[in-house]
């Protein structure tokens, strides 16, 4: 279906990535993970992109997230002001999670942190007591989006545990350090063999993370992917 949805709010993640908020229209439903084809302009200067939305479908708006990449597709979200309109077509794809699981690990790249976002907010506004881990990777502390949200998930009080990891730290960083490999995996979800694995990313992540996985032993049935062609 082809929605024409009007900006409510641009805000920005600091020079790195920005969040559209849409009027949500009352016919739009999806799950959380799903992404939609977003269309800024018209006729010869339009241009369509898919992005997951990063809002939960309990949210009464839509949001998607994009990285600053200065290109001209980013650069005409970017510059969307309330009140403006755009096309979305959507929802589609199949990385979705709604509590299907007991035990689930997350691990995102970067800007794929939208879809997993989405899921959850889902789970925290359902108070699904589902157990989730997330692996998060980025390069600098900058680049961890959505922050400021991690302490009130943490307030939610779910089985929520989130593990950041930094390929670039700078000195105050405490955390872990450098990509998610094998060992971080084994280190941090002991039970991995008992849980659903989603990994969301850049396509060289997410085929590092799947090969990571693989050579586990993970069979097929407990890997799901996104990857953000694109990137
Ligand atoms: C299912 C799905 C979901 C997605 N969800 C998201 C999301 O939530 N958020 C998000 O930000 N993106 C998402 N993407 C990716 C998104 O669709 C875009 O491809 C991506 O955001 C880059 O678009 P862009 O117009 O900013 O950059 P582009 O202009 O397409 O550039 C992308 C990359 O290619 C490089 N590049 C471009 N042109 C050249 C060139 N001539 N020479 C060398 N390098 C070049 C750029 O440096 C940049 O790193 C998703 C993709 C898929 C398939």
């Amino acid at each position: 279906m082809e929605y024409i949805v009007r900006v409510v709010e641009v805000f920005f993640h600091g020079d790195l990535a920005f969040s559209v908020r849409f009027r949500r229209p009352g016919s739009f439903s999806f799950l959380p993970g799903q992404f939609v084809f977003v269309t800024t302009g018209s006729g010869t200067d339009a241009m369509t992109k898919p992005l997951s939305l990063s809002s939960s479908p309990t949210d009464p708006w839509l949001e998607v997230t994009k990285g600053s990449t200065g290109h001209p597709f980013s650069e005409a979200l970017r510059g969307l002001k309330s009140g403006d309109e755009v096309t979305i077509k959507g929802p589609l794809g199949h990385f979705t999670f709604q509590g299907e699981f007991p035990r689930v690990a997350f691990i995102a790249g970067g800007i794929g942190i939208t879809p997993l976002w989405s899921m959850i907010g889902n789970a925290i506004a359902m108070q699904s007591d589902t157990d989730i881990t997330l692996l998060y990777s980025a390069k600098t502390e900058a680049e961890f989006l959505f922050r400021e949200k991690m302490s009130d998930f943490e307030k939610a009080r779910l089985p929520l545990r989130i593990v950041m990891t930094l390929t670039e730290p700078g000195p105050g960083w405490t955390g872990q350090a450098g990509r998610i490999n094998r060992t971080l995996i084994e280190q941090e979800i002991p039970d991995w063999q008992e849980r659903i694995f989603f990994v969301s990313g850049p396509p060289v992540m997410v085929n590092a993370m799947l090969a990571i996985l693989r050579e586990m032993g993970l069979p097929q049935d407990h890997i799901r992917y996104e990857d953000l062609t694109g990137y």
